[in-house]
């Protein structure tokens, strides 16, 4: 066991059940309008490949690269895109796929950006919403968690690129954040 793990915040178990509950109701939600899913990178990739699968309607992926500019543990609002869509969002039910929102602002950008493209609707799929940190009223139509404020690791989350395969999501324990 790595001592930089703590205490597991959401277990294997918990993930999974939660992924197929959100992959039902938007399965239900998008009858006759299949989503196309908005991936961000990194973090998103592990859920984002679940959720799809439990997802019951020929859904398509996209995927999208941002830097929030600021120190490395707070993010400051300002966003600077690495990698943009591929496709073109007009007239799509566009889904934002998210790991974890936590001040929001990284979000809160995003959702202005891919507004302006044209797209028939716009909402936003979090596996996790950290309690209480919002600056910005953050509109997420899917919740998979919400997690006392700490730093967590795993499903997709990581400190400088490592614990992102960790099947469940754990409270880091070590010093910095890589
Ligand atoms: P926000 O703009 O909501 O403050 O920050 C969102 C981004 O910060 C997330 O997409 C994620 O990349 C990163 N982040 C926020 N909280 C955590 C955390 O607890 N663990 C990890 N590994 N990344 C986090």
């Amino acid at each position: 066991m790595d001592s930089n793990i703590g205490r597991i915040v959401v277990g294997e178990a918990e993930l999974q059940a939660m992924v197929k509950t959100l992959g039902r109701r938007i399965t239900d939600d998008y009858q006759g309008r299949p989503p196309l899913l908005v991936g961000v990178l990194k973090g998103a990739f592990v859920f984002m490949s679940d959720l799809a699968r439990a997802i019951e309607l020929p859904v398509e992926f996209d995927f999208m690269a941002v830097s929030s500019y600021g120190s490395a543990t707070r993010t400051s609002g300002v966003v600077r895109i690495l990698k943009d869509l591929d496709l073109d969002l007009t007239g799509r039910h566009v889904l934002i796929v998210e790991d974890i929102v936590d001040s929001g602002l990284t979000l809160a950008y995003l959702r202005k950006n891919l507004a302006a493209r044209g797209p028939a609707s716009l909402e936003v799929c979090t596996l996790l919403l950290k309690e209480g940190l919002q600056k910005t009223e953050p509109d997420l139509r899917y919740i998979g968690f919400t997690i006392p404020p700490a730093f967590v690791v795993g499903y997709g989350l990581d400190v400088g690129e490592r614990y992102r395969n960790l099947p469940y999501i754990a409270e880091y324990a070590g010093s910095g954040r890589g």
